[in-house]
């Protein structure tokens, strides 16, 4: 309380201390956060509230930088493998559903013993709703997971002959699978140029400029829109290895990455 008062008193000793006019005239517009009042006696009062600051929008990659940058992934690691074990397109499918919230390793360490006996959706229906629970309670939640596999396997057997579809559409209509899952699924088992945007590629994508966006899809499009399609088949792993290895969320390595040079994030530490 004492030094709210005397807070109070000393503003109010600034303004008396001005010419009569210009204490007028600081009162009617030196309230205004970062305004600045001089008085006739060449006094100047100013409050230093901090400006926000305005975010510069980052310089768009020439098609020559995107080439440029894909090309040295390329020569890094000509091929590119996803890190989600999978014995074919429907245990791929299996294992991106259970991926969702939850670690590759930590889906690879259930989904070992679980495929050595459903790797079908016949098989996964025959082990039942409550048997696959066992295999995956070590995954976050799995029992929603295991209601979603169950479900998508009957529908699976129901609608497409028992085969995985190929069409983003048809896989998004199962249950448990959402844009990003049919994104990976045709990429890894149908060779499709298609680009899941995870936690890792929304991040890489923001950070250095190459497909900025406020949603995964925003930044899905984004990169679609500028890579060259010679790369696209590798781009979606090259861009998750990058971010989950490389360009961290917590501490970047940006003195090892190899786009550092193109990268346009203006707190890269290179
Ligand atoms: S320079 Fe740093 S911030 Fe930019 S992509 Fe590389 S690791 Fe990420």
């Amino acid at each position: 309380m004492a030094k709210i008062i005397r807070t109070q008193r000393a503003k109010t000793a600034g303004v008396r201390s001005l010419p009569k006019k210009a204490a007028k005239a600081k009162v009617k517009t030196g309230t205004k956060a970062g305004a600045i009042v001089k008085s006739k006696a060449n006094a100047t009062v100013a409050r230093m509230a901090p400006r926000p600051k305005v975010a510069k929008a980052p310089r768009p990659w020439s098609a020559d930088e995107v080439r440029e940058a894909f090309t040295r992934f390329q020569k890094a690691n000509p091929e590119p493998r996803g890190e989600l074990e999978h014995l074919n397109p429907f245990t791929l499918l299996v294992a991106v559903v259970l991926s969702a919230q939850a670690t590759d390793a930590g889906v690879n360490k259930a989904t070992r013993t679980l495929f050595e006996v459903a790797d079908t959706p016949e098989k996964m229906i025959a082990l039942g709703e409550k048997r696959l629970q066992d295999y995956i309670k070590t995954i976050g939640l799995y029992r929603t997971k295991a209601k979603n596999v169950i479900a998508l396997s009957e529908k699976l057997i129901r609608d497409f002959g028992g085969e995985v579809p190929r069409t983003r559409a048809e896989i998004e209509s199962l249950p448990g699978a959402g844009r990003k899952t049919a994104n990976v699924v045709l990429n890894m088992a149908y060779g499709e140029h298609t680009l899941a945007v995870d936690t890792h590629v929304f991040r890489v994508g923001n950070r250095t400029g190459l497909a900025p966006g406020k949603t995964p899809l925003e930044v899905e499009l984004g990169l679609e829109k500028v890579i060259p399609a010679e790369f696209m088949l590798h781009a979606h792993h090259w861009l998750i290895l990058h971010g989950r290895y490389t360009c961290l969320a917590r501490k970047p390595r940006c003195e090892v990455c190899l786009i550092n040079d193109l990268c346009r994030w203006p707190e890269k530490t290179v």
